[in-house]
C-alpha cells in the first residue's frame, strides 16, 4: 500500500493532533456541529494530494505536531516520526475550499451514533437565511469558495426542514448563479426532492446509513430503510446519475459482503455510495451500547480494502468521485475517496 495513503488512514481513524505550547494556527480553527469532529475545535491537515480534519489539543494526543526553527511543521505519532511535511489548510465554513452550513445541529431523531443534536445548547447554531448570506459573503471575501453545501438535522417537521433547505439553496443561487450547491437533507417525499432541485440545489446526499435492515432498525430507530432507498431512486431520477450520493456507516456489526452488496445496488441505481468509519467517543458511546450496536475495531488496512471496494463498485457501474463538486467527497477530510485518494 502507498505509504502516505497508509498515513491518511491511521490520521483518519486515530486521536487528537496535539499542538506544541503556545502555537497559534495559521487560519481560524473550525468548530463543527455536524460530522466525525462535532463539538471539537478541529484543523485540517494536509499531505501530499491527502488531507484530514482532525481534533486538536494542547494537551495529550495520539500525534503531535512539530514546528522547526523554520517554522517547517512535521508530525509524530506516539512521539515517532510520523510525517515528514504537513501543511495546515484553512477551512473556509467546516471545510477546506467549501462554505458547509449546518441550518441546524437539533433534531427530532435518535440515530444511535450521531452527535449532533447532543452538542451543548450554547452551540446551538441555528441559522437564518440572511445570516446565511452574511457569513458566505464574508467568506468569499476572504477565501476561494469553490462550492456551498447545507445539512441539518430534523426540527419541527420534516417539510419545515425541507422549507429551511429550499429558502437557502434559492438564496445561494439567486446570488452566485454559478456556485455549486449541494444538499443533504432528511427528505420524505419525492417532492421535497424535486423542490431542492429547482431551488437550484447540483448534488444530493440521502443517507442509508447501514447496509442491511436489522442494523438500522438498531442504528436509526425513526427513520425508515425501505423509504430511504426510494428516494434515492426518486433522486437519481431528479439529479441524475452520479449526483446521488448515500452514506454507509461501516463498524456497526456488518460484513464486509453486506457492503459490498449495498455498495453494488446503490451504484447499480446511479447511486455513489459514501463510505464512512463509525466513530465512537464519549457523546455517542452509551447511546450505540443501549441500541444494541456492537461496534468493531476498524484497522486503517480495512479502511483502505473497503474503499478499493467502493471504489470497483463505482467502476463497474460507470460512476466517479471525480466529478463531485460538494459536501464530503470534495472535501475528502473525513474518509479515503476512491479516484482521488486511491488512484487507479
Ligand atoms: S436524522 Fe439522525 S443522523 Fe440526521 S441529524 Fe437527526 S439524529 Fe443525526
Ligand atoms: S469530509 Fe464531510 S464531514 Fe468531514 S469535514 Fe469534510 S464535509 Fe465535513
Amino acid at each position: 500500500m502507498e505509504e502516505d495513503l497508509r498515513r491518511k488512514a491511521v490520521l483518519t481513524l486515530g486521536g487528537a493532533v496535539s499542538l506544541p505550547e503556545g502555537y497559534v494556527l495559521p487560519c481560524r480553527v473550525s468548530h463543527s456541529t455536524a460530522g466525525p469532529g462535532a463539538g471539537s475545535g478541529s484543523a485540517v491537515f494536509a499531505f501530499g494530494r491527502f488531507r484530514v480534519k482532525k481534533t486538536i489539543t494542547y494537551g495529550e494526543g495520539e500525534f503531535q505536531l512539530v514546528v522547526d526553527e523554520k517554522g517547517r511543521l512535521s508530525m509524530t505519532r506516539k512521539g515517532k516520526p510520523f510525517m515528514r511535511r504537513v501543511r495546515i489548510e484553512p477551512v473556509v465554513r467546516h471545510a477546506p475550499e467549501q462554505a458547509f452550513f449546518n441550518l441546524d445541529p437539533r433534531c427530532m431523531y435518535r440515530c444511535a451514533y450521531c452527535t449532533s443534536p447532543l452538542l451543548d445548547p450554547s452551540e446551538d447554531k441555528h441559522l437564518s437565511v440572511d445570516r446565511i448570506m452574511d457569513m458566505l459573503e464574508e467568506s468569499m471575501l476572504l477565501h476561494d469558495v469553490k462550492c456551498v453545501s447545507f445539512t441539518s438535522g430534523v426540527v419541527g417537521s420534516v417539510d419545515e426542514t425541507v422549507d429551511r433547505f429550499v429558502e437557502a439553496v434559492r438564496a445561494v443561487r439567486e446570488r452566485y448563479p454559478d456556485m455549486p450547491i449541494g444538499v443533504e437533507p432528511y427528505v420524505s417525499s419525492r417532492e421535497h426532492i424535486q423542490r431542492l432541485k429547482d431551488a437550484g440545489a447540483d448534488e444530493i446526499k440521502i443517507n442509508l446509513e447501514t447496509p442491511r435492515r436489522d442494523l438500522f432498525a438498531k442504528a436509526c430507530p425513526d427513520l425508515d430503510y425501505d423509504a430511504v432507498m426510494d428516494l434515492l431512486r426518486d433522486a437519481v431520477d431528479i439529479f441524475g446519475r452520479g449526483n446521488v450520493v448515500s452514506n454507509i456507516i461501516y463498524g456497526m456489526g456488518e460484513t464486509d459482503a453486506d457492503l459490498d452488496i449495498i455498495m453494488e445496488r446503490l451504484c447499480r441505481m446511479g447511486v455513489l455510495p459514501g463510505l464512512r468509519a463509525l466513530r465512537v467517543n464519549e457523546m455517542n458511546k452509551q447511546r450505540l451500547i443501549d441500541a444494541g450496536i456492537r461496534w468493531t475495531k476498524i484497522t486503517p488496512q480495512k479502511a483502505v480494502d473497503l474503499a478499493e471496494m467502493q471504489m470497483a463498485a463505482m467502476k463497474r457501474h460507470g460512476l466517479t468521485t471525480e466529478n463531485c463538486r460538494t459536501m464530503c467527497f470534495a472535501c475528502r477530510c473525513c474518509d479515503i475517496v476512491p479516484f482521488i485518494d486511491i488512484r487507479e
